[in-house]
């Protein structure tokens, strides 16, 4: 029943990566531990550097061309 009241909400739910409490996906910061950006998790942090190395490789390769 929980699940279903998260979706009526039309809310997406993330655990907090500190404190495990569970906040709104969109929340910069939680309400409860009070770190910033506490959905971000190095998945996300991993993504976000491939695609910084991916454009970088691909304005090196036009810069030596
Ligand atoms: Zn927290």
């Amino acid at each position: 029943m929980l699940l279903f009241q998260k979706l009526t909400k039309g809310q997406i739910i993330a655990t907090c990566k500190n404190c495990k409490n569970e906040i709104e996906a969109k929340k910069r910061q939680c309400p409860y531990c009070g770190i910033l950006n506490p959905t971000v998790t190095l998945k996300d942090i991993f993504i976000g550097l491939t695609i910084v190395i991916f454009v970088m490789s691909i304005v090196t390769y036009f810069l030596k061309n």
